[in-house]
């Protein structure tokens, strides 16, 4: 195979390998693939945040980090760019970047928990948890406000998730089991999994709060993953919340927080009010 050896910059400092396989890329993929190369030496990737609402009390209860690449050719769409980051394993130190950027606005501004999303390639990084830890000691964020969310396929070798879940915990660092629903989770998996939350995907949102048949089927899965959820001491989100209907009826189903355009769009932090000034005295 015609591999090539692919350099990319670590967030923080030296240099990190990767064998790219050209071979079976689309030109469209090789030209994406060298912008996100490009994209990591010149700091062309920023982080919106999106609120998510505690469901009784309607407080900001933290904010999620989704990345945004703004490309020479415009904005380009994580879910474009972020599988191509993985299996080429520039994911590694673009998740690097993400989880530094997300730490050092959380631990200069009071915005709650932060939410970052870890791949499955991170995951399984060998120095993982190192790596998080130092981060946060770098920073100096508690790591109780840290919330790493990972999806199912971070976890298809259970003995060893189960090994890097258990060192989060340990180090104080929450996990959410993401986009949870959309996969083949057993039940008896999820009940030995160090995790506290649990993500309710998106795409059974739509018609939750609906006066119809298929809305009432969203409503009882909704409450079935409420109580599983419950049953294991866990805590839920339910997102992609779009309207009122939906935030009203999800709040009644139990979930602990809800996030969505109802509530907010991932977008720039609002900056607080006095930063490094004293403020005016009243
Ligand atoms: P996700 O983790 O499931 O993130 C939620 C996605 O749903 C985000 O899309 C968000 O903008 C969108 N969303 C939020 N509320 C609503 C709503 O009410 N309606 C609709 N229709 N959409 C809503 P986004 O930002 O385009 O990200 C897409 C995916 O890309 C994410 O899905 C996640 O899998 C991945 N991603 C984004 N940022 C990162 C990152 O920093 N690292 C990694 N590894 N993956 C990321
Ligand atoms: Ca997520
Ligand atoms: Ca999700
Ligand atoms: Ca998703």
């Amino acid at each position: 195979a015609d591999t090539a050896m692919y350099r990319a910059k670590r967030a923080g400092g030296g240099h990190a390998f990767f064998n790219v396989q050209h071979d079976r890329r689309t030109p469209a993929e090789m030209t994406l693939l060298t912008g996100l190369h490009h994209a990591l030496e010149r700091c062309e990737f920023r982080l919106h945040y999106q609120p998510i609402i505690h469901a009784v009390t309607g407080v900001v209860a933290g904010y999620e980090a989704l990345i945004r690449w703004e490309g020479p050719d415009g904005l380009v769409s994580p879910a474009e760019f972020i599988p191509l980051a993985e299996v080429s394993g520039l994911i590694v130190p673009i998740g690097q970047w993400v989880l530094r950027e997300a730490v050092r606005t959380a631990a200069l501004i009071p915005l709650g928990h932060i939410a970052v999303n870890v791949s499955p390639l991170e995951f399984s990084q060998p120095h993982f948890v190192e790596y998080v830890a130092r981060v946060l000691c770098e920073e100096n964020l508690d790591p109780g406000r840290l919330l790493l969310e990972v999806t199912e396929n971070s976890l298809l070798d259970p003995r060893r998730a189960q090994d890097v879940l258990q060192d989060l915990r340990t180090l104080g660092v929450r996990v959410a089991l993401d986009d949870f629903g959309t996969g083949y989770s057993s039940l008896s998996a999820l009940a030995g999994l160090p995790v506290e939350v649990l993500k309710i995907d998106r795409s059974f949102m739509a018609q939750v709060g609906q006066p119809s048949p298929e809305g009432m089927r969203a409503a009882e899965l909704v409450r079935a993953v409420v109580a599983l959820a419950r049953a294991f001491g866990l805590d839920t989100v339910a997102e992609g919340v779009e309207t009122q209907v939906q935030a009203r009826a999800l709040s009644e189903l139990g979930c602990t927080f809800l996030q969505g355009y109802h509530f907010g769009r991932p977008g720039p932090l609002p900056q607080p009010a006095v930063h490094g000034a004293h403020a005016p005295v009243a």
